[in-house]
């Protein structure tokens, strides 16, 4: 029988490869072994012993010729560079905003946007956190309070827009502490820590009708803000005929500023910046970022990055391009939902989660399962993912027991640009061989436990 033809076309990538890095090949035998010298904890691993790298879309993006070109365009006079000029005039044209101010990465937008408008005793509602983000509020003396929509918790829950805010939830919070506690709500697309998932358009307008009733602010985090954009177009009403860099023009205007680390949409390998509307946040970040980053027009950067960040905005923005990039995501998902793989869904925009606890059912939680798991995909064929479960989690620092997350997870993080299809079904391959033999795996224990974020630098042995 002839296979009948599919009914679209596939998502092919927009350009074709010019220059590559070569890989080194490795063993089974030589894999077993670097993973028992790394403690079974993937981030212990040396790069070079690594084939697929899908431990994180941060910052290893594949640049364009395009961007390469603007490398060798650098302006690197102390200040007034010309590549800060380009770069704010893209930002300005694709996200909106008034004012920016560069920043090494997005960790320093979001300290200087946290220290200027968090004041002591303040809450800052946000669609789920995100670990820096968080952190950057709290050390502003500022409470986090987490109104994203209780979908959002649940793996199996089938809902298009799970990054969706709760407004009830957003109301309760002004009940209880009043509107002039709270500064701004931090609003993310995607939503990272539950899986890429994204907010609608018709959401976010809401929370701008109903925060500007009560005053105040929307600052968004627009780390992977196209991604979103992206989604918008595929699955919500009236966006169908939009280009993503509309909807995300559109997007951004019911936010009065951002944060942004340049390191996933934009395409480089470092870089951030804060946009912002307000006059006075930005007088004051200007002044503040001299004393953490460096002068306005560069916040740590050399020119050569600033302008690699400006032409990744134009780049970002194509359709052909995100459709691309989130199309190598869902086809990885839709392979291994189709062989029956655990994963949590939808499938995001950066990344593909599988669901540990399901693929391990004979492990407890204490035995580590995404941890496990992580280590016998590298070892089976070189793909290296990321924990996202018990260990990533920690302990109780008042107990001092493990928290016990709901959600066990290997986080298939996809860089942009950089691997091919056949390298995502050398992957899904390696996964159904691990399936398949998932009964005879054993667990892990724990020997060595650094104080702070410890999946880091975690040891284990097998059990
Ligand atoms: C990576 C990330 C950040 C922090 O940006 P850095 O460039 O790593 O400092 C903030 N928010 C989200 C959603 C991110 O993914």
């Amino acid at each position: 029988m002839t296979k009948s033809r599919p009914e679209r076309r596939s998502w092919a990538e927009p350009y074709k490869i010019k220059m590559v890095e070569r890989l080194k090949m490795t063993t089974p035998a030589q894999r077993k072994q670097a993973m028992e010298t790394a403690g079974f904890n993937t981030f212990l691993l040396l790069s070079e012993d690594v084939y697929i790298d899908l431990l994180t879309d941060s910052g290893t993006s594949a640049m364009s010729d395009y961007q390469w070109a603007g490398m060798m365009m650098g302006d690197e006079s102390y200040s007034g560079s010309q590549n800060f000029y380009n770069l704010e005039a893209n930002i300005k044209k694709h996200y909106g905003y008034e004012y920016i101010i560069p920043t090494h990465q997005g960790r320093g937008a979001e300290h200087l946007l946290s220290k200027i408008c968090i004041k002591p005793g303040d809450f800052v509602p946000g669609n789920m956190y995100f670990t820096t983000t968080r952190l950057h509020q709290e050390l502003a003396g500022g409470t986090f309070v987490d109104i994203i929509v209780d979908e959002a918790h649940d793996p199996m829950n089938l809902n298009p827009f799970k990054g969706n805010v709760d407004l009830q939830k957003l109301e309760d919070l002004i009940l209880r502490v009043g509107a002039d506690k709270i500064p701004y709500v931090s609003v993310a697309a995607t939503v990272n820590m539950a899986g890429g998932q994204p907010i609608s358009m018709e959401n976010l307008r809401a929370v701008h009708t109903y925060c500007q009733t009560h005053n105040i602010k929307i600052m968004l985090d627009a780390t992977r803000a196209v991604e979103n954009s992206y989604f918008i177009q595929q699955r919500e009403v009236g966006y169908a005929d939009k280009s993503v860099a509309e909807i995300l023009k559109e997007f951004c205007s019911y936010t009065d500023g951002c944060t942004m680390s340049g390191k996933k949409d934009l395409l480089v390998n470092i870089g951030g910046f804060l946009a912002i509307n307000d006059t006075k946040i930005y007088e004051e970040a200007r002044n503040l970022v001299v004393v953490y980053e460096g002068m306005h027009t560069y916040g740590g950067l050399a020119g050569r990055d600033m302008e690699a960040m400006s032409r990744g905005i134009e780049e970002a923005v194509q359709d052909d391009h995100i459709r691309a990039r989130v199309g190598q995501v869902e086809y990885l998902g839709d392979k291994l939902i189709e062989w029956g793989v655990p994963i949590v869904r939808p499938v995001g925009g950066h990344a593909v989660y599988l669901d540990a606890k399901m693929f391990l059912p004979h492990l407890t939680q204490d035995q580590f399962p995404a941890q496990t798991l992580a280590a016998e995909l590298y070892i089976d064929s070189g793909v290296r993912s990321m924990e996202r479960g018990i260990v990533s989690a920690g302990r109780d620092l008042k107990t001092g027991k493990h928290h016990y997350p709901k959600l066990e997870l290997v986080r298939l993080t996809i860089p942009r640009r950089v691997y091919t299809q056949a390298h995502i079904d050398v992957t899904v391959e390696s996964i159904l061989d691990v399936f398949e033999r998932r009964e005879e795996i054993s667990g892990l224990e724990m020997v060595y436990e650094p104080k702070y974020l410890r999946f880091f630098q975690s040891r284990f042995i097998r059990l």
